[in-house]
């Protein structure tokens, strides 16, 4: 496990108290980079007060205006959710993540992403993802504080780091890095284009088809060399598909 390669998001935090928190859990926890997507009021005094003794996270923190940027370069994404959603992906507990990111740290780039206070990360954001992880709270009150979110998730990670006993990647190994989240958004992009001009997706009615693509490959987790063979058979499709007029 590397904590250097871990990084804690937040998208779009109303309360900047929320934000010191949550630097102050990362940092109790042994994490140290957090990234703030257009967060509603930052720097404040807020956040500096309940950082207090971790305001060197705070002082660090990357300040993005879109989580595409924030996570462009990452290899491995989780989204944090309270709610089930409409398509489901695989969804896993804290402890069951942190085995995930414990493992991928060690040779990637990984982000756990967290939502807004008022509601969450939206399934635009939830579809960049690789895992889902929901902490199983009671049903009749399921969201929990977002700091507070935070904490179980790294205490998790701290766990495994301090048990000396972390899961070995079973990708270990592997000959090629695995494709970034720029990189499979580029993919996306040509895969839905392409499918557009064979005929196969109806702009008009899309339906879930893109979706459940993309949850196919997120499950997989594409290399770079596979991406670029999958990348290699678009361009030749397109070369395929007869011109109008
Ligand atoms: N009302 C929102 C909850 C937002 S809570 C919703 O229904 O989605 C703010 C953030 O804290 C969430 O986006 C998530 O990142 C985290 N969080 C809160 N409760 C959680 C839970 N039970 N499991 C996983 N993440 C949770």
């Amino acid at each position: 496990m590397n904590p250097d390669n871990i990084r804690i998001v937040l998208v779009n935090t109303s309360h900047p108290g929320n934000i010191g928190a949550v630097a102050r859990a990362m940092k109790n926890m042994g994490l140290s980079r957090l990234c703030l997507v257009a967060p509603r009021q930052f720097p404040d005094e807020q956040a500096t007060w309940r950082a207090a003794g971790a305001l060197d996270v705070l002082e660090q923190a990357m300040v993005c205006d879109t989580l595409e940027e924030a996570i462009a370069d990452c290899q491995f994404v989780v989204g944090t959710s309270a709610r089930e959603r409409r398509i489901p992906w695989p969804l896993l507990d804290p402890r069951q993540c942190a085995g995930h990111i414990a493992a991928a740290s060690s040779r990637e780039q990984v982000a756990v992403l967290f939502g807004r206070e008022d509601r969450g990360l939206t399934n635009e954001e939830l579809k960049l993802c690789n895992l889902h992880l929901n902490i199983p709270s009671d049903s009749a009150y399921s969201s929990l504080n977002l700091a507070m979110a935070v904490q179980i998730v790294c205490y998790e990670l701290r766990m495994l780091q301090v048990a000396d006993d972390l899961p070995v990647s079973a990708d270990q190994d592997w000959d090629a890095p695995f494709s970034t989240v720029a990189n499979m958004e580029r993919f996306y992009e040509h895969l839905e284009k392409t499918l557009v001009a064979i005929g196969f997706l109806d702009p008009q009615a899309p339906r879930q088809l893109m979706v459940r693509l993309r949850r196919l490959y997120s499950r997989v987790r594409l290399d770079e060399m596979e991406l670029n063979i999958l990348r290699g058979i678009l361009t030749e499709t397109a070369k395929h598909v007869p011109r109008d007029g």
